[in-house]
């Protein structure tokens, strides 16, 4: 049988509606949560990213702004724009675009971050609360990531995961998420012996690789299989003669039992889970405030 599609836009939107429908609530007691995004020079990629989480943050009803410091600013200069985020009460969130300039010091300006604002999920306080299992701040793609696995009803429990990839901001977070929801998790990387065979006996496999693994399905019987009634598809697919998938070699498609598309699978849910850890922080933070407005 053909894998199931995932649909991450789907999924997401789901989120963006819960989480609006919060911030609603937040607001109207006085506390709309707030993100104060950092981008640092002019990177093309992150200030498409950051573009999005802005726009993603309007659209939700989240306060946003944005700091655009110049591409030769200092560490110093960024401890000082951090201290003063951190120590404004209508600041929730705080997010520093990566990567940062080489001049800087990008793992003492994220540690300088307060734990409770840290929406990435990356200080070493918010890692050690994932791996002791304690409520924090979970980084962003490996939390969308569980998301989609329970919203589709995809269980954890008892599975084999294999996560291939170790990075701190998909793959270690990733395989402690599967861990703490029973999975019983191996995790791959570059120096992995035979990673095809730690693939093969995955139930849950998440490809993690920051590899350009992207393939192009020109073949007609294959696209009909992979994307059958997904008008987008068939539009690129009528005009290009081809569209691209993920890392994940199409043929997986023949023995999985579900699949996330790229894009439209895991993209989406990454920026839906920064509101929902905006929202988070906020209610966290607040937290005394919160439960009285829950009580009235
Ligand atoms: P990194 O480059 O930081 O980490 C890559 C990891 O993959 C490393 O652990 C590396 O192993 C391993 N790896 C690389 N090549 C191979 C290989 N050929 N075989 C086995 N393992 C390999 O990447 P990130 O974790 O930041 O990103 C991972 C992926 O997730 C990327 O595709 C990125 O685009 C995607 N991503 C998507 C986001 C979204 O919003 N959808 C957000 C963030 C990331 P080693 O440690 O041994 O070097």
């Amino acid at each position: 049988m053909p894998a199931s599609i995932l649909d991450g836009n789907k999924i997401a939107s789901e989120i963006r509606s819960e989480v609006a429908a919060e911030v609603k609530a937040l607001s109207a007691a006085g506390m709309r949560p707030g993100l104060a995004v950092v981008l640092v020079g002019r990177n093309p990629a992150s200030e498409v990213y950051v573009r999005g989480k802005v726009k993603s943050s309007e659209e939700v009803g989240i306060y946003s702004e944005k700091h655009t410091p110049s591409e030769d600013v200092t560490t110093l200069e960024l401890l000082d724009l951090i201290a003063d985020l951190n120590r404004r009460d209508e600041i929730d969130g705080i997010l520093i675009q990566l990567p940062l300039p080489p001049q800087v010091d990008s793992k003492k300006v994220l540690r300088a971050v307060d734990p409770a604002k840290d929406v990435d999920g990356f200080h070493p306080m918010n890692v050690g609360f994932l791996s002791t299992q304690r409520p924090g701040l979970v980084p962003c793609t490996p939390a969308g990531i569980m998301e989609l696995l329970e919203r589709s009803k995809i269980k954890t429990a008892g599975q084999e995961a294999v996560v291939v990839g170790r990075s701190d901001i998909v793959g270690k977070p990733m395989a402690m998420l599967l861990l703490n929801a029973n999975a019983t998790v191996t995790v791959g990387h570059s120096k992995t012996r035979d990673l095809p065979g730690v693939c093969r006996r995955a139930d849950i496999l998440v490809a993690a690789i920051g590899r350009a693994g992207m393939n192009r399905v020109t073949d007609p019987r294959e696209f009909a299989r992979l994307y059958a009634g997904n008008a987008k598809r068939e539009e690129t697919f009528r005009s290009k003669g081809s569209v691209l998938v993920g890392d994940v070699h199409s043929e997986v498609a023949e023995v999985a039992g579900a699949i996330t598309p790229v894009p439209g699978g895991v993209g989406p849910l990454t920026i839906a889970m920064l509101m929902s850890n905006t929202v988070k922080a906020a209610k966290m933070r607040r937290g005394s405030r919160v439960a009285e407005l829950s009580r009235v």
